[in-house]
């Protein structure tokens, strides 16, 4: 069995292909092919000078459990962090003055009201619009954009100042083009079952019930902290479950800056018997295999399973011959390219308090940086405590002209804009910049249905599967979840053909 692309997704599905067949007493070969130099793909942590720098996700949602399920499953139960409960207030730049997300407020909606009046975030106006909520009748089913949901929920106040930073964040995305279904379906279920997402929040908060699955899943026990913290990071950075996953990958081939280059059916009459020795590698499971996987350094592989985790328009170009139909609607999900900004400094040198997780900027704002967060506030074991470090994304949908400035332009362009929105003058003692191109893929409206469509169409090639940030969920624990899915899929069906070939290991 194959599995292309070393990121999160794929070395989970590589991980428990070989866990789950050896629990099952049928063993299979499996071998991970990963066209950059290291592995992780997104996840990408660096430690210099006492600093403990993500380039890429820096934490993951706790209420999605299955990251933090196979970081304890790794063993790292003990490496977890929720966010320090001091400094969990967010701030937003509004006219170039950071203002602090009111409390009482449900996303985009106040399920409270006094802090929200004393806000200087939003106009009376807009308070009174967003205060209407519960009033407005519920809208059409289906999907739509986020902008459109939220405008007709709370008023275009309450998206441009509000939702709009903090919903299309997460995809560097724009409202008008994101779909809610595929962002935030929770969000329109809510408005369609009780008409009001305050109505909705306020009885599941009766009812005693979570908006989401509880974190942790079985066996997992209750841990002060963790247990109600939105997002938990790892002590060793992110990139400690990488390498825990690459620990355990004993029975596993894996070989990076090798590029997948072309994937194709093996003809019936080709199989195992009739191999050319010389220039194939045995088939990954011993199973007559199915496809033939060419790689970049001009090897031919054959497997009779293929696990895409790829990005979609890596995945359209090899598997266009096989299945045409997918390509149309892969490559119809858009990808933007962003930057991020880490600088490390003296904490006695940066004035601000540094009082919460950091800050988010809308767009009517016309800053290059798009939001900021300050991670030794958030994470203490990212700095030691007479270190501050700050981390900026730049670029978005629309807006990713930094990604031709050099580090330089980049750097000096980040300390311009904290000089003006914080105060901090220093020199910083450490400065990287990470470029992330064609990183977050776009899920816009129809998204879903986009995506439906390609998996009819790969389902009709026996033993291939795709997953990963491009289909159902970019945050870590979802792509934990799909290549958790993948393996399951590519398993099923190499056990079922395994049944009907009785000479099979
Ligand atoms: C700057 C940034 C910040 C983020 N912050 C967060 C966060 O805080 N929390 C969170 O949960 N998520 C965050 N995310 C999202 C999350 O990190 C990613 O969605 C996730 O890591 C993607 O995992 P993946 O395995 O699906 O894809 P990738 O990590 O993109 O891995 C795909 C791999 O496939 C390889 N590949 C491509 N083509 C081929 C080929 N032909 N042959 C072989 N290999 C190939 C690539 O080299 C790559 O390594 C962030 C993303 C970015 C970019």
């Amino acid at each position: 069995m194959a599995v292309i692309g070393g990121g999160i997704t794929g070395l989970t599905a590589a991980y428990l292909l070989q866990e789950t067949a050896r629990e099952q007493g049928q063993p299979v070969r499996v071998s991970l092919f990963e066209a950059s130099g290291r592995l992780g793909g997104k996840i990408l942590t660096e430690r210099v000078d006492g600093f403990c720098i993500e380039a890429g996700p820096d934490s993951f949602l706790a209420r999605k459990p299955w990251a933090r399920m196979l970081a304890e499953r790794l063993g790292l139960a003990e490496e977890l962090v929720p966010t320090d409960p001091r400094y969990r207030r967010t701030y937003i730049l509004h006219r170039g003055r950071l203002h602090p997300i009111p409390e009482g407020l449900f996303m985009f909606v106040p399920v409270r009201l006094d802090a929200l009046l004393r806000s200087r975030l939003f106009s009376p106006w807009g308070k009174l619009r967003m205060a209407m909520e519960p009033l407005v009748p519920k809208g059409p089913p289906g999907d739509e954009s986020i902008a459109q949901f939220v405008i007709r929920r709370a008023g275009r106040e309450a998206l441009e100042r509000l939702a709009e930073p903090l919903l299309t964040g997460i995809y560097s995305g724009r409202a008008d083009r994101l779909g809610i279904m595929a962002t935030f379906p929770q969000l329109k279920e809510m408005e369609q079952r009780t008409g009001s997402l305050v109505k909705s929040f306020l009885a599941g908060r009766k009812a005693g019930s979570g908006t989401g699955p509880k974190p942790g899943g079985p066996g997992a026990g209750a841990k002060p902290g963790l247990d109600d913290s939105a997002f938990l990071a790892l002590r060793g950075g992110l990139v400690s479950l990488v390498e825990a996953l690459v620990q355990r990958l004993d029975g596993v081939t894996v070989r990076t800056g090798v590029r997948a280059t072309s994937l194709a059916a093996l003809p019936p009459e080709r199989h195992a018997a009739t191999r050319a020795p010389a220039a194939l590698e045995q088939p990954p499971d011993g199973l007559q295999a199915r496809y033939i996987i060419t790689l970049s350094d001009g090897t031919r592989v054959e497997a009779d399973a293929v696990i895409l985790a790829t990005p979609a328009y890596a995945a359209a170009e090899l598997i266009g011959p096989l299945c045409p139909e997918a390509v149309p609607h892969l490559a119809a999900i858009r990808f933007v390219s962003t930057i991020t900004c880490v600088l490390g400094f003296e904490r006695a040198a940066v004035q601000h308090p540094l009082d919460g997780s950091g800050f988010l900027v809308p767009r009517r704002e016309g800053r290059c940086i798009t939001a900021c967060t300050w991670v030794s506030s958030k994470w203490a074991h990212t700095a030691r405590p007479d270190q501050a470090l700050i981390r900026c994304y730049l670029g978005r949908d629309g807006e990713e002209e930094a990604l031709g400035w050099s580090d330089a332009e980049v750097v000096a362009a980040v300390r311009r804009e904290l000089k003006e929105l914080m105060g901090i003058t220093a020199e910083p003692r450490l400065a990287r910049v990470y470029r992330w191109e064609r990183a977050m893929p776009q899920y816009e409206v129809g998204h879903r249905e986009r995506v439906a469509a390609i998996e009819q169409a790969v389902a009709q090639q026996p033993g291939l599967v795709v997953a990963g940030a491009s289909y159902h969920g970019v945050g870590v624990p979802d792509c934990i979840r799909q290549g958790q899915e993948a393996a399951e899929r590519a398993l099923s069906y190499i056990f079922r053909k395994g049944r009907q070939h009785p000479s099979v290991e």
